[in-house]
């Protein structure tokens, strides 16, 4: 299963653009986008078509966009209003430490391409000497231990990659809810995935090749002699790390992951990196035990540490170091990095306007502050309450849903329902204090650093105490919804709760299938194989009897054979084992929502609108959902390293809904067509 959660992980920094258009006609246009439809496409055979034909055949993918869609629509116009906010801020001339003035600062410093270009490599040029005058291997693990940061999330916003050795995590324990404790998990390779350095294919093959000329060109920008061979050496390196990774589906075995280290096991069960001068250096030799997400991992890196030699690991260091920041160095470093991330990797010939780059920077170091003042511009608490009564009706299906189930133990059920109980919907009660972080004029790489710092000692800080419950993981102004397991909470922030998701003018049909599907989706995460690894505490604890598990298990695994019969490209077929919990989710999702949407109606008719019946609005708004484009390359790195399949395929999950078949006369014989037997009922 691929964990929890995060419910488009892609969809945040992916595409956008042009699309804005099309979210701006949905709009007034309250309900389903009839024009965005192909009707005569059979919705039997391809839904996703079906409800997006005409969107697709009059949608241009913008040449800076490696996707777009809806959820990139809406990320523009979320974007748009944020650099509005910005830019207020720039003209403001804030008190000098307040938080909006570090907003207008930090934009300021990565839109200031003069001072980037004045400044060159300098920026980074007193931890490269550093690197450099690394001796043996305890100052090499000195180094190492620097390097850690808390930038990698195992069950909130799912995040597995680290280009560091390794990557902290801090989250409630997984035997102790209340508190706060380090989750350590694999990392070390620049690439998204160890399917990159180890997949056969043809295509793969290249783009390991670019990588690794990708890799001279940084080092030559640097000013390294003998940048080629240091290269080779340095994706040997990687290669070899990332045949001790474990993959993203055994990732989301938590009962694996479920492995706590004191400090002093780690000499004996991961030899090779002299672990005590690792975790001094990252301020951690206080910290009694840990957990360790993939031991295997981490005794095969550790290993490699001993083993390979010093100088390829201080090149490994510096080109980590100098990758990282690429995006903020001179035009030439940053265009080198584009070409291969950007061109090579996602196929998208452009890169996105500066701004936007800034926004996002911006988002990522200053979310809170920034979505303060948005949460109180863009989210009316009418907004608030509409979207509340909307969600506590979709529980309520899912409450109905479970009392129904025929193979759910009693016990089983009880439980299920005590989880349904925290929800954060738009904006979060208490925001984050960014007083210690020093945002500086002119200083862009500085200012990163010391965030990614800043972030980390805040992290640390919170080792051993109590847990917040009210805590976000969400900015309001990201477009996207989550669950989080050890929290027992789900959170909407503001920004998906608008059109065409969500519109109060809609009709209700509309609304239950659009924005009640990912509703429906988040608060299935409660209850699928991690929800049932959590119990209503957070607390890891199987509260799911055997046989509970083992139907889950029959149910589930016709639904992974069932995505993993679709093939986007003849030589990648969709991995079902990878994505089936968020398909999964998808399919409890509508099921609850299309419940709630009944609820809703209280026996009244549903109006119609365009010819089509309330349950064919429904059904079409959630085909509506997953309207996209994408580049090849970008759909083969979402194929390989995403735990959500393709849009396409998450909108044909409609034909595991018995109420689709009727609503659209869908019949023997058609491609979406399953026996009753086949289709996949699982709440
Ligand atoms: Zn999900």
């Amino acid at each position: 299963m691929k964990t929890a959660v995060k419910m488009f992980s892609l969809a945040l920094c992916l595409a956008l653009s042009l699309c804005a258009a099309s979210a701006q006609q949905a709009a007034p246009q309250h309900g389903i986008a009839v024009s965005h439809m192909d009707t005569s496409i059979n919705p039997g055979d391809d839904f996703f078509r079906y409800t997006n034909g005409e969107w697709l055949k009059t949608t241009e993918l913008p040449a800076d966009r490696g996707r777009i869609g809806v959820f990139s629509a809406l990320d523009d116009l979320s974007n748009k209003r944020v650099v509005g906010i910005i830019e207020e801020l720039s003209k403001s001339d804030a008190k000098p430490g307040s938080n909006d003035r570090k907003i207008a600062d930090l934009y300021n410093s990565y839109m200031d391409e003069k001072a980037i270009e004045d400044a060159g490599i300098k920026p980074l040029q007193a931890q490269l000497d550093a690197i450099r005058a690394i001796k043996d291997k305890h100052q090499l693990a000195r180094a190492l231990g620097g390097t850690l940061r808390a930038d990698v999330d195992a069950l909130n916003n799912t995040n597995f990659h680290t280009p560091n050795l390794f990557g902290l995590w801090v989250a409630p324990a997984f035997h102790d809810s209340a508190h706060y404790a380090p989750y350590l998990l694999q990392g070390g390779l620049v690439l998204p995935d160890r399917e990159f350095y180890l997949a056969t294919s043809e295509h793969m093959a290249g783009v390991r090749a670019k990588y690794q000329a990708h890799v001279a060109n940084i080092l030559k920008l640097a000013g390294f002699d003998e940048a080629e061979a240091r290269a080779k050496r340095i994706v040997e390196l990687e290669h070899s790390i990332a045949e001790k990774h474990i993959s993203l589906a055994e990732n989301d075995d938590i009962h694996k992951a479920d492995n706590t280290w004191k400090q002093a096991d780690f000499a004996k069960k991961a030899p090779g990196l002299e672990w005590r001068e690792y975790f001094r250096a990252a301020g951690l030799e206080k910290q009694a035990s840990f957990i360790v997400w993939q031991p295997t991992a981490f005794a095969g890196e550790s290993a490699l540490v001993a083993s390979v030699p010093l100088d390829t690991w201080k090149d490994w260091l510096a080109f980590h170091l100098i990758e990282q920041y690429a995006g903020v160095l001179p035009k030439a470093f940053a265009d080198e990095r584009f070409a291969f991330f950007g061109q090579t990797l996602s196929g998208t010939p452009q890169q996105r306007p500066r701004w936007q780059r800034g926004v996002g920077v911006v988002n990522g170091v200053l979310g809170d502050a920034v979505g303060q003042i948005y949460a109180q511009r863009y989210f009316s608490p009418e907004a608030k309450a509409q979207a509340q009564a909307m969600v506590s009706n979709i529980i309520d299906a899912f409450r109905k849903r479970i009392d129904g189930l025929t193979w759910m133990a009693p016990a089983t059920k009880a439980e299920a329902k005590a989880k349904l109980d925290t929800l954060y919907i738009g904006y979060p009660e208490t925001w984050r204090d960014y007083s210690a972080l020093e945002v500086k004029p002119a200083d862009i790489v500085g200012n990163l650093q010391r965030a990614s710092l800043f972030e980390y000692h805040h992290e640390v800080s919170r080792l051993g105490s109590t847990v917040d419950k009210k805590e976000w993981s969400m900015t309001p102004q990201t477009v996207n919804a989550v669950n989080l397991p050890l929290q027992n909470a789900l959170s909407f922030p503001a920004a998906i709760l608008q059109p065409p998701f969500f519109d109060a003018a809609a009709p209700a049909a509309a609304n239950y299938g659009a924005i009640g599907s990912i509703i429906g989706h988040e608060i299935s995460h409660t209850f699928d194989t991690e929800g049932s690894t959590f119990d209503s505490k957070g607390a890891l604890r199987n509260w799911w009897t055997k046989e509970d598990l083992d139907h889950f298990g029959v149910a589930t695994k016709k639904l992974a054979e069932q995505y993993s019969s679709y093939k986007p490209f003849p030589d990648l077929a969709v991995n079902g084992e990878q994505t089936l919990a968020e398909n999964i989710a998808d399919v409890a999702g509508i099921s609850a929502a299309y419940d709630g949407y009944h609820a809703s109606l209280a026996g009244h008719p549903a109006p119609v609108q365009d010819g089509f019946s309330g349950d064919q609005q429904f059904f079409i708004a959630f085909g509506q959902n997953w309207a996209s484009k994408t580049r090849e390359a970008s759909l083969r790195q979402q194929v390989l390293t995403d735990g959500h399949s393709p849009a396409e395929y998450r909108a044909a999950t409609v034909r595991n809904i018995d109420a689709w078949y009727a609503s659209f006369g869908v019949e023997q014989g058609r491609k979406l067509y399953l026996a009753p037997a086949d289709r996949v009922r699982i709440w």
